[in-house]
């Protein structure tokens, strides 16, 4: 709780409270919602993450599009959090409705191809194909977790090796293998929450804090880790960036010790249009996208070099293709490849991440103002159209360093006040994103309230 000490506790508990009877006043709706959504929902909401929101209940949506959605009270919102980055493209953009709704009046599922396939992997490998050799066959799920419990088996049956590599305090999706953290003597140990591990994490992963090449070598040293999977930067713990020459450095090692390099760019789409692969000129075997891909439409994909994907088709026969983990009925839908097609060619296209990140670049700016105004000893960072506060005074260098920062209890506040004010903040985090239907003026008006949150705590 260091760096937010500067923070009276009463002063905040006082703070929240004022928050709080605004919020129930303003929600009758949202709150009656609630109330009939407990009689058969456990906890009232249809996933149990969606009971995370501060507020004592959350606000249900009535209607969503661009960069705002309106509440079933009636009170439009500037959207920041955007489905945390599976609406990074804006609620339901034009040519992605378009495009679905043709598709669903023609056939939604029939385990079968359609003409769109080719077209998304073709246009996937342009932007995540810039490495040598090049990420060029892809596969397709509805989740990334899905994306990466595959990329996990795939990385185990070609190598023959049982461990996988994971970040300190990284997220995938709720995928078995990345549950599992450090304790303070450096043993793997299953994370804070881990619901009904399946067994003891130290079997299936090794640990390693996130810019720490020592440690990953001696991991790979062993010569029982099947693939190192990670963030190219850190976006679920706060944004944690790479050191300088870390991914080149990660690059030689896992080539040298046999272990396949898989990155996660589900949420670091944020820095272009070839997530930081392409913009920072990595060289991966795997890259994993989702989430935005389909414009909400549960959409996400893998592509592997064609090196790779020889090995595991060569590896699993044809007869065993559909009883090995790898897949599910409704992966690569005709729906949801629509829905890829139409968003990545028409909506999330190269030339709106410049906007994107100028909107971000405005965000931090004001954020920034803010904390040195009132002397708040915390600090702003961002990738791309992503962008986020923590409480530390210095960016952090690894996961660990990022989790000590947390303050559960002035992040409640900050996330309800802002709410109050219309604005959605990313919940479990205070990052915002930016869609190309973002403006200036919803960024203008998260700075305001974030001002008003500063004077309310610090007076
Ligand atoms: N990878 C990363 C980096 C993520 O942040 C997430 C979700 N936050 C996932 C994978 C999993 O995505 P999903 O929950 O849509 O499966």
């Amino acid at each position: 709780r260091t760096d937010a000490s500067v923070v009276d506790r009463d002063r905040l508990a006082a703070a929240h409270h004022r928050e709080t009877e605004r919020f129930v006043a303003d929600h009758p709706a949202c709150a009656e919602l609630a109330r009939r959504g407990r009689a058969h929902m456990p906890l009232g909401v249809p996933m149990s993450w969606m009971a995370k929101w501060p507020g004592g209940f959350p606000v249900h949506v009535a209607e969503a599009t661009g960069a705002h959605f309106t509440c079933a009270d009636g009170h439009e919102h500037v959207d920041l959090c955007l489905g945390d980055t599976g609406a990074m493209v804006g609620h339901s953009p034009a040519a992605t409705v378009r495009a679905v709704r043709d598709q669903v009046a023609r056939g939604i599922t029939t385990m079968l191809p359609t003409a769109d396939a080719a077209v998304v992997a073709e246009e996937l490998t342009r932007r995540f194909g810039t490495g040598s050799p090049a990420v060029d066959q892809w596969q397709f799920t509805l989740t990334a977790t899905d994306a990466n419990r595959h990329v996990i088996r795939y990385a185990r049956q070609v190598t023959g090796r049982a461990r996988v590599a994971v970040i300190d305090f990284c997220y995938h999706g709720s995928v078995d293998e990345t549950f599992a953290t450090l304790d303070d003597q450096g043993r793997v140990v299953a994370r804070r929450g881990n619901i009904g591990a399946p067994v003891d994490p130290a079997l299936t992963t090794a640990v390693v804090p996130f810019n720490d090449l020592a440690a990953l070598e001696r991991e790979l040293a062993t010569g029982t880790v099947a693939a190192v999977l990670l963030e190219p930067a850190m976006t679920n713990i706060g944004i944690v960036l790479p050191d300088a020459g870390y991914h080149t450095a990660l690059r030689e090692m896992t080539r040298r010790h046999g272990a396949l390099l898989v990155i996660d760019e589900t949420h670091t789409l944020c820095a272009g249009p070839g997530g930081c692969t392409r913009a920072w000129g990595l060289d991966p075997d795997v890259v994993v996208v989702g989430k935005t891909i389909g414009g909400g439409i549960p959409s996400a994909a893998f592509g592997m070099t064609s090196e790779l994907s020889e090995r595991v088709v060569t590896s699993v026969g044809l007869e065993d293709i559909d009883v090995g983990g790898v897949g599910g009925t409704l992966a690569g839908n005709a729906l949801s490849l629509a829905a890829m097609r139409a968003t990545l060619t028409q909506v999330l296209t190269d030339d709106v991440f410049g906007r994107m990140d100028e909107l971000a670049v405005a965000w931090t700016d004001g954020v920034q103002g803010v904390l040195d105004a009132h002397r708040l000893p915390w600090h702003v960072t961002r990738l791309g159209c992503r962008a986020e506060y923590a409480f530390s005074p210095e960016p952090p260098h690894d996961g660990a360093a990022a989790a000590a920062a947390d303050d559960f209890e002035l992040q409640q506040y900050l996330h309800l006040q802002a709410l109050n004010r219309r604005i959605l903040l990313t919940p479990f985090h205070n990052m915002a994103l930016m869609s190309p239907a973002t403006s200036h003026a919803d960024v203008d008006a998260h700075t305001a309230a974030f001002e008003e949150a500063a004077h309310d705590l610090l007076g």
